[in-house]
């Protein structure tokens, strides 16, 4: 029979990876909770209509990578309604921030939510059809400061903390301004007028959307085009007072605390909704798919999905890639990937200890020590051969073992053995001694 295999795009994550994965979420809902966050949780699939209105009708999301499906319509007379798997969580959030009125508690609303999206892409290294975010969104009414720079700023400086407590160095922060709902039509204009000209000398996606979204033409990779782009005009010019004396506090604030910035005049951004910052941080080690996170403002997206006024700024970093950059510096930094999962590998010697090895593994994992238990049918030959790929340590657990209380215990690396009474095995085995892929919270 032919083999059934993960759908494109999509893959197993298998240990000892998802220690770095858990590692990578434990970390980040520390420092969110640190930062006044709370987590949502929404719902996988969505009414299509939402993401179509959220995101934007325009954008590659909406018009190419959805999955989208027509429910079971209930009875005959009812219309089947679209259905979407979510291709991104902000949108979710602002329709339950709307759905729950959550405006109405007049506070700021600071919620972060960790988990899978799915677009249908063309699938490659650090590209995916399910992939992970871990994001954030600040959205509250405008009498809470939800329109302040400064939580632009406390955004992007807890960024900095978080990549840095993951242990991710080597990012860059590229930052710009899209300016307000006003400015935006003003630069939009003078881009359609400038691309008159130019458009024909571009890449077949830029003459599309010259017509469609000439924001769009910013984001071209297309190096033969980069010249002419980079002579289009700029939207700092075009953004009004308030918009410009929001990015310049914006700045002022990441300067005071020392977080690294460039100013980068074509960062659009996907997504239609964005308003005055948008931001990306990125990774030279991530090759093409250099993005770890991309965020910006969103005042009118609540707006434009039948919600009250309710400003908001978020982000979402795509933990595929963080788990890639993690993995590369470990490479770099010749960590050994070796897939030890436990402290300690106990091997009872022969069928008649097996019980009371059981009775010594679950003390030791009662203390806290991750303990993989062998088999007393093994020979002692095999059990240090099985042992030494999963721990760093064996325990031997033979009938004068169980007599004494004192066992014997050898370490695979550095070939010693030394007898410890079981009442202190624990200590003796404790963390200091583990060889983890990570550190342990
Ligand atoms: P890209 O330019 O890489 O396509 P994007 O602008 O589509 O990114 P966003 O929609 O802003 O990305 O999503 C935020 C982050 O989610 C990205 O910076 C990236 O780290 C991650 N991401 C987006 N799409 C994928 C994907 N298909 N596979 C893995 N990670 C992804
Ligand atoms: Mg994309």
């Amino acid at each position: 029979m032919s083999q059934i295999k993960a759908v494109r795009g999509t893959r197993d994550l298998l240990p000892p990876e998802t220690e770095l994965w858990n590692h990578i979420e434990a970390t980040a809902r520390r420092v969110f909770a640190r930062y006044a966050f709370g987590e949502i949780r929404t719902p996988i699939f969505e009414d299509t209509q939402l993401f179509a209105r959220g995101v934007g009708e325009e954008t590659d999301i909406v018009s190419k990578e959805m999955y989208t499906w027509e429910d079971r319509a209930r009875a005959q007379s009812e219309k089947a309604q679209m259905l979407t798997l979510r291709p991104e969580n902000t949108a979710g959030v602002v329709r339950a921030y709307i759905e729950h009125k959550l405006g109405d508690t007049g506070l700021l609303q600071k919620l972060y939510y960790i988990g899978p999206q799915f677009r249908r892409e063309r699938p490659q290294k650090g590209r995916y059809r399910q992939f992970f975010q871990i994001g954030a969104e600040v959205i509250g009414p405008t009498s809470a400061g939800s329109e302040s720079p400064l939580r632009d700023a406390e955004i992007l400086e807890m960024l900095g903390t978080l990549l840095g407590e993951l242990g991710i160095t080597g990012w860059m922060l590229e930052l710009n301004s899209v300016g307000s709902a006003a400015d935006r039509p003003r630069y939009v204009q003078a881009l359609r007028e400038a691309l008159v000209d130019v458009a024909a000398t571009l890449c077949a996606d830029c003459q599309r959307r010259a017509v469609t979204n000439p924001l769009r033409v910013l984001d071209c990779k297309v190096p033969e085009d980069q010249g002419k782009i980079n002579e289009l005009p700029k939207i700092a010019d075009f953004l009004d007072e308030d918009s410009r004396a929001h990015f310049a506090m914006v700045c002022a604030a990441l300067d005071a605390c020392d977080v690294p910035y460039t100013i980068n005049p074509r960062l659009v951004r996907g997504l239609d909704y964005y308003t005055r910052t948008t931001f990306e941080f990125t990774h030279g080690g991530l090759g093409a798919q250099n993005a770890l996170l991309g965020g910006g403002r969103y005042d009118g997206l609540s707006e434009a999905i039948g919600g009250p006024k309710a400003p908001g700024i978020g982000f979402a970093m795509g933990a595929d890639r963080l788990v890639l950059t993690l993995q590369a510096q470990a490479a770099e930094g010749g960590a050994n990937n070796a897939a030890i999962l436990v402290d300690v590998y106990i091997a009872p010697l022969g069928g008649a200890q097996q019980a009371q090895s059981l009775v010594l593994a679950r003390e030791l994992r009662r203390a806290g020590l991750r303990v993989e238990l062998g088999d007393g049918t093994f020979r002692l030959k095999k059990s240090f051969e099985m042992g030494n790929k999963l721990a760093r340590k064996i325990v031997l657990f033979g009938e004068e073992e169980a007599a004494s209380g004192i066992v014997t215990i050898k370490d695979f690396e550095t070939g010693e053995q030394t007898k410890v009474p079981r009442g202190e095995l624990a200590d003796f085995l404790s963390t200091k001694h583990s060889r983890f892929p990570v550190a342990r919270e």
